[in-house]
């Protein structure tokens, strides 16, 4: 449904009226004209307002076209009024036009025509105007709304803004925004007037409010020509999440780069271990062998010559055997060499079981404790101890590293030359970590090429019958230090003494 046009047409003429109404009727289907014959008609008809446009004629024997026009404009800025006059002079014209006349007819024949279309336009005119009126206050209520800060700036400072660029910048005017705004305003105005083409310049920086907090924001310009001057309208937006969200993602690649490279580096740690376990599960394998060889052999050794003896005896069963004491004795003996081969045996694989305590020994006191224990075997040798002080703290297990130092003490007693009195030493040096302890003797010394060998159950240098033994003393030096975290090792060389050493982790202070 169209809306009714209503007109209010002014004139004292009934003919020009009913003309000036016929034009109008011939183009407008819904139309409400109201005729003003005389002033009062006039005054009521502003008062009730029920009017979209005003036809006046300039003159009215009560008025004229000017007043008429001052009256409707002053209550209805917004209301067209056309003028339809054929005494307009163009002083009376432009006078009309500043009083804000929208439209100028003349009363000629050929002219009527013009007053529809002179309607039309300013009716256009009028809505053109409320439209555009309407669409700044939408504007000015969007850029308030907007999280966005917009302003604008010339070579002088700061002209205008939005009620968020003041918010953002934490600011109560323009002035102090200017010192807060984190641009320097002048450059950038002859920067952007010195271009051949509006640009955009955007940069990204650090923006220190009055109240203290900290945020990040992007500014963007570009510069524009409003009535032949150059302007810079400007954005200011907080993008502090979006760095947050960067800072953090950038921590997390990092962190990631570490992760995967602790993981790598675990990995591979993992493997060499895994290499390293490998490698001694082969020795191990290796041990096995010979261990199961050299049990037989060993343990049956003894066993042959109990055999041996006690067939002989039997033999002459009844019969005393000339030698039958001598026989006792080697059976007797036998029986405690396989005896002792057990027992070291036994001590041998205990070594293998269960955890271990490790706890801070203190060598200087350690040692004269096993010098004591071993007192009636050293003072039968007539050996001759010496303790180079202090000897230091190790980290070691009580029992095993007691057994450890026993049998190297025992073995640098026993194997001396004939008529040579045994000289021990023993004395310590630190290693990084490790405290490195050594037991020197002035024995028999060892070809080098059995270094590694004589630490394997079983390997014996020498016969029985000279340095009895069982062979398994320095592998039970060896298991243990092993166990213990620590290394062991020899120096030495015929006829020269040796010197052995075992290494041991430090006590902690
Ligand atoms: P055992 O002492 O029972 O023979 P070990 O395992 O203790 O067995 O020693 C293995 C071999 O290493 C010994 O038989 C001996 O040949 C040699 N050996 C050990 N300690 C010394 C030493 N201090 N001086 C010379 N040779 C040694």
């Amino acid at each position: 449904m169209t809306k009714t046009l209503r007109i209010l047409v002014i004139d004292d003429n009934p003919g020009d009226r009913a003309l000036v109404i016929r034009q109008l009727q011939r183009e407008f289907t819904e139309l409400a004209v109201e005729e003003v014959r005389e002033l009062s008609e006039l005054e009521n008809a502003v008062a009730a307002g029920k009017f979209d446009l005003v036809i006046t004629d300039y003159e009215l024997h009560w008025s004229n076209g000017l007043e008429v026009l001052r009256a409707v404009k002053q209550r209805y800025p917004n209301c067209p009024v056309i003028m339809f006059t054929n005494t307009g002079s163009e002083e009376i014209a432009v006078e009309a036009m500043k009083s804000g006349l929208d439209e100028y007819v003349l009363k000629q024949p050929n002219r009527y025509i013009r007053i529809p279309i002179a309607v039309r336009v300013a009716l256009e005119r009028i809505e053109m105007r409320r439209r555009t009126a309407l669409l700044e206050i939408r504007l000015q209520g969007l850029l308030d709304q907007l999280k966005v800060g917009v302003f604008r700036f010339n070579s002088l400072g700061i002209i205008e803004s939005n009620k968020a660029f003041l918010d953002l910048l934490g600011a109560d005017s323009l002035v102090q925004a200017q010192s807060i705004l984190p641009l320097n305003l002048q450059e950038s105005y002859s920067q952007l007037l010195d271009m051949s083409q509006p640009q955009q310049q955007e940069c990204e920086v650090e923006l220190h409010r009055p109240d203290g907090t900290l945020i990040w924001v992007l500014i963007s310009v570009t510069s524009n020509t409003i009535e032949g001057e150059t302007v810079v309208d400007g954005l200011i937006e907080d993008i502090s999440s979006r760095k947050q969200a960067e800072i953090a993602k950038q921590q997390l690649n990092e962190t990631l780069e570490q992760r995967v490279s602790e993981r790598t580096q675990e990995l591979e740690s993992a493997n060499r271990q895994l290499a390293v376990t490998n490698e001694k599960l082969a020795v191990v394998n290796q041990d096995l062998e010979e261990f199961s060889y050299m049990v037989s052999h060993d343990l049956r050794e003894p066993l042959r010559s109990i055999t041996g003896f006690s067939t002989m005896l039997l033999k002459n069963e009844g019969k005393p055997h000339v030698k039958q004491e001598e026989y006792l004795h080697r059976i007797l003996a036998s029986a405690q060499q396989s005896n002792k081969l057990i027992e070291d045996l036994l001590s041998y694989s205990r070594l293998n079981r269960s955890e271990i305590e490790m706890r801070s020994l203190n060598l200087s006191l350690l040692i004269p404790e096993i010098l004591w224990q071993l007192d009636s075997t050293l003072k039968q040798h007539k050996a001759k101890i010496i303790l180079n002080e202090p000897l230091g703290d190790v980290r070691a297990n009580y029992t095993i590293l007691t057994q450890v130092i026993s049998n190297l003490l025992t073995n640098a007693t026993k194997f001396v030359a004939p008529g040579v009195k045994p000289q021990v030493r023993f004395r310590t040096e630190p290693r990084g970590e490790l405290i490195r302890l050594w037991i020197e003797d002035n024995g028999i010394g060892i070809n080098p090429e059995y270094y590694k060998q004589i630490f394997t159950v079983f390997k014996r240098l020498h016969n029985n019958d000279i340095y009895p033994g069982t062979g398994i003393g320095l592998a039970i030096v060896r298991k243990g230090i092993e166990r213990m975290g620590g290394q062991v090792g020899v120096e030495s060389e015929l006829g020269q003494g040796s010197q052995f050493w075992i290494d041991l982790p430090k006590a902690r202070k």
